[in-house]
């Protein structure tokens, strides 16, 4: 019977974080729009939105700008402390090292990312600041909370930013040297 009652309280708690996932993906929608590298972020505090965030770095001029440190920036105004104790951060890609350290300084309770980053990835892919052990706060992380849609959200954007360059650099040429003979 007790196992039953933990079963129900998991799955709630999936759903739940599928939800807010989603929600962290029409965020990342706005980066998009915008030239961004599409990454979303929403901070959620006892099932509300305390922050929002997508990743603005390049229109912002500011190498600190991402979805992560967006949201918590405006967590922290919302609540009216840098601490944000029992908040949980949802964020389409796994944080970077800078994100992790400032998920650290805010005593967020939980991070729930979506696709894996091997490349900067400061929740294990890379290298693991958010278990370090020696760390003075240790933030919960739940990982690849539909990984599959953040990660193909990505893919679709360098692609289509791949097709653009190439058009371009055909628009370049034909400019400089007139059309291309037709095959
Ligand atoms: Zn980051």
């Amino acid at each position: 019977m007790i196992e039953v009652e933990v079963a129900e309280v998991e799955l709630a708690e999936v759903k739940d974080d599928e939800f807010w996932m989603h929600h962290a993906m029409n965020l990342a929608l706005k980066a998009q729009d915008e030239g961004e590298v599409p990454v979303g972020a929403v901070l959620v505090l006892d099932n509300q939105v305390i922050g929002e965030g997508w990743n603005r770095s390049i229109g912002r001029h500011d190498p600190t700008a991402h979805a992560e440190i967006m949201a918590l920036r405006q967590g922290g105004k919302v609540v009216q402390n840098y601490r944000l104790i029992d908040a949980t951060l949802y964020v389409t890609l796994e944080p970077c090292v800078m994100c992790a350290g400032a998920m650290i300084h805010s005593r967020i309770r939980r991070v729930v990312y979506g696709a894996a980053d091997a490349k900067t990835g400061a929740a294990g892919s890379l290298i693991d600041v958010l278990r370090h052990p020696g760390m003075n706060h240790q933030v919960e992380i739940t990982s690849g909370i539909m990984a599959d849609a953040c990660s193909e959200q990505l893919s679709a954007f360098f692609r289509y930013r791949r097709s653009q360059k190439k058009a371009l650099r055909l628009a370049q040429r034909v400019a400089e040297n007139g059309a291309p003979p037709e095959e």
